[in-house]
């Protein structure tokens, strides 16, 4: 028996990105159902209950976020938002209210893949270190039972505070995490106007974790939106 193929509402207005999405994601085992409209696109949620969102920003009735500020009124699936690189507090934003990734136009069908990789993974509830309390990329090992972070065997030590920006990281490896949602969940909601918190405690991190901080391995950064952990 086939698998059932993953669906997916891609809500675009540009018709070349539309079919050009559409057809790849046929291609590669998904189910596409396209709509034009912010409009029509809440209607297809509604109607075809698909395991994903595709959102362009830019939509001619609605704007992408109010749109996604609908969808999670609702809807818990993952939310991928396309924008172009001249929007970023967009991007930001779309983040902030509840998009759970995103692409920068023009972007390759293979990042889009690699996208829609994470973000089934996700879906699926196998997010690392679920069931082992442990959480492994290479050569970085954190056991979460035992508190504990090693690079190559050697123990790291870390402060409470870099520990938990790591894990907050590290458990939504893929995924990008704006600037406010890490100040939220590692310093507390009255702090999520302190950005400068988290480029001090980022740059500790590296320092003890990459092995050449400037060109890190593991935590990425998202220029003007946030940080992500390397997902391979
Ligand atoms: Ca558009």
């Amino acid at each position: 028996m086939n698998e059932p193929r993953i669906r997916i509402v891609l809500i675009e207005d540009d018709p070349q990105i539309r079919r050009f999405l559409v057809a790849a994601l046929e291609i590669h085992g998904y189910e596409p159902h396209e709509a034009a409209t912010a409009a029509e696109g809440l209607r297809l949620v509604t109607a075809r209950q698909p395991d994903m969102v595709i959102v362009d920003l830019g939509l001619p009735d609605l704007s992408g976020l109010d749109l996604i500020r609908r969808l999670r009124e609702w809807y818990t699936r993952p939310i991928l938002v396309l924008s172009a690189r001249t929007r970023e507090q967009d991007k930001v934003a779309a983040l902030d209210g509840g998009a759970d990734d995103y692409l920068t136009k023009p972007f390759g069908i293979e990042e889009l893949l690699a996208r829609l990789r994470v973000a089934s993974r996700h879906l699926a509830g196998q997010r690392a270190g679920d069931a082992s309390g442990r959480i492994e990329a290479g050569a970085l090992l954190i056991d979460v039972t035992a508190r504990r972070v090693q690079v190559r065997g050697a123990d790291v030590h870390l402060t409470p505070r870099e520990y938990r920006l790591l894990l907050v990281l590290a458990s939504q490896r893929g995924k990008v995490l704006t600037h406010r949602q890490l100040l939220r969940e590692v310093w507390g909601p009255a702090h999520v106007e302190s950005p400068h918190y988290l480029r001090i405690y980022m740059r500790a991190l590296r320092t003890k974790i990459e092995d050449d901080p400037a060109q890190p391995r593991w935590l990425l950064t998202e220029i003007g939106v946030g940080y992500r952990f390397a997902d391979e």
